[in-house]
């Protein structure tokens, strides 16, 4: 070896090449950057269940077991992620990139990953589910989640949902982020943001949820995280598509005056039930021309096109719908689900698997008569 070592250093000297001006891959932290242009790929979590013994015991449960995903399986699902080589990139940059019509640049052998989270608001329905109760930011600016355990007491978890666990994920493993970005925390207004009743409470306890908000939202946003709207009511006029512009106005402007004074502006809109809009629709126009140059509908091709200057992401949804219904989904785009899903998930799922099947819509509309909030199930193929 050290022979061979000595004849390459000959013969590289013999043609002037200094060996020690190559540049070096492996020992070195910056690993070289490349052209990319194969698919973007975009999935996404609601708030994790953190206690499966209660959600999954809840009258709430199945919505549960399709929509949301349990802390241990997102544990696993992001170790996979980052084995697999994907790497966060930030969806800005996934535009820019889009626009000028050029490829993203990434690490060698990396691939672009843009993750968001749904309805980051903590609602009253899941109040002693499981969940938690609101995101704090520490007096260092990190982000927690303040969580009700079973036995009552309130902690500072941090690992008590998507954004802390990431957080702590890419400070271990720097390389899964691209220049630090995260990923897109998506809100809506009528039960305030992130866990804080910024739109019902009154007077001081106001004020103070307002400040603790903010606090959350400079915090995320330090930490390489984008806010998104998730419109304000999240009414169920987007779930079958018959919203009217004027009402889409109405919703729009009401999480702009409410919600958009703690959390900042923001460019990007992720669509209730994931409904998407075709690029000739009047509401999408209306969209565009309040700021938002980035709507995200819900598809399982996670197609990313711009329509003129919009860029339109699509996104799969990651969670036990998909998981226990759709694996292939995320097996052909991602890695196979061996050892993730939940022991905890309740088993009345696979009973009910052969009806559901055939029945398209069923699930759906039962549950989301109470659970306004959930996205919506791409359509069975
Ligand atoms: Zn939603």
């Amino acid at each position: 070896m050290k022979l061979l070592t000595s004849l390459l250093v000959f013969l590289f000297g013999l043609f002037g090449i200094n060996l020690s001006a190559l540049p070096i891959k492996e020992s070195s932290s910056v690993i070289s950057r490349t052209e990319y242009s194969g698919k973007v790929y975009h999935i996404f979590f609601h708030s994790l269940i953190l206690y499966p013994e209660l959600a999954f015991q809840s009258d709430t449960a199945e919505g549960y077991n399709d929509w949301m995903t349990t802390r241990a399986e997102f544990k696993k699902i992001l170790q996979k992620l980052y084995e697999n080589d994907f790497i966060l990139v930030d969806i800005d940059e996934v535009r820019a990139a889009k626009l000028a019509n050029k490829p993203l640049v990434l690490p060698e052998g990396k691939k672009p990953l843009i993750l968001s989270v749904d309805d980051v608001n903590y609602y009253d329905y899941m109040r002693g589910d499981g969940f938690a109760d609101r995101l704090v930011a520490d007096k260092n600016g990190r982000i927690a989640a303040a969580v009700i355990t079973p036995s009552g007491d309130t902690v500072i978890d941090y690992e008590g949902d998507v954004m802390p666990i990431v957080d702590n994920f890419v400070e271990k493993h720097a390389d899964f982020s691209l220049d630090g970005a995260k990923g897109i925390v998506a809100v809506t207004g009528f039960q305030g943001v992130f866990g804080y009743r910024i739109t019902t409470l009154k007077d001081n306890a106001l004020t103070e949820a307002q400040n603790e908000a903010e606090q959350v939202a400079s915090a995320l946003k330090k930490s390489g995280w984008k806010i998104a709207c998730h419109s304000y009511s999240h009414t169920r006029d987007f779930r079958d598509g018959s919203i009217t512009l004027a009402r889409l106005a109405l919703d729009t402007e009401k999480w702009i005056e409410k919600i958009a004074p703690v959390t900042g502006t923001t460019n990007i809109y992720i669509s209730p039930f994931g409904i998407s809009f075709s690029g000739k629709d009047e509401r999408l126009a209306y969209l565009v021309f309040k700021g938002y140059n980035i709507f995200c509908p819900v598809s399982k091709t996670m197609n990313v096109m711009l329509y003129g200057r919009c860029l339109i992401s699509e996104r799969l949804n990651f969670d036990g719908f998909t998981m226990q219904k759709y694996p292939q989904r995320i097996t052909s785009a991602f890695f196979p689900l061996d050892g993730i899903l939940d022991k905890n998930r309740p088993s009345f799922y696979e009973e009910r698997r052969s009806t559901l099947l055939n029945q398209k819509t069923a699930l759906v509309e039962r549950y989301s008569e109470d659970m306004t909030i959930l996205a919506i199930r791409p359509k069975p193929v």
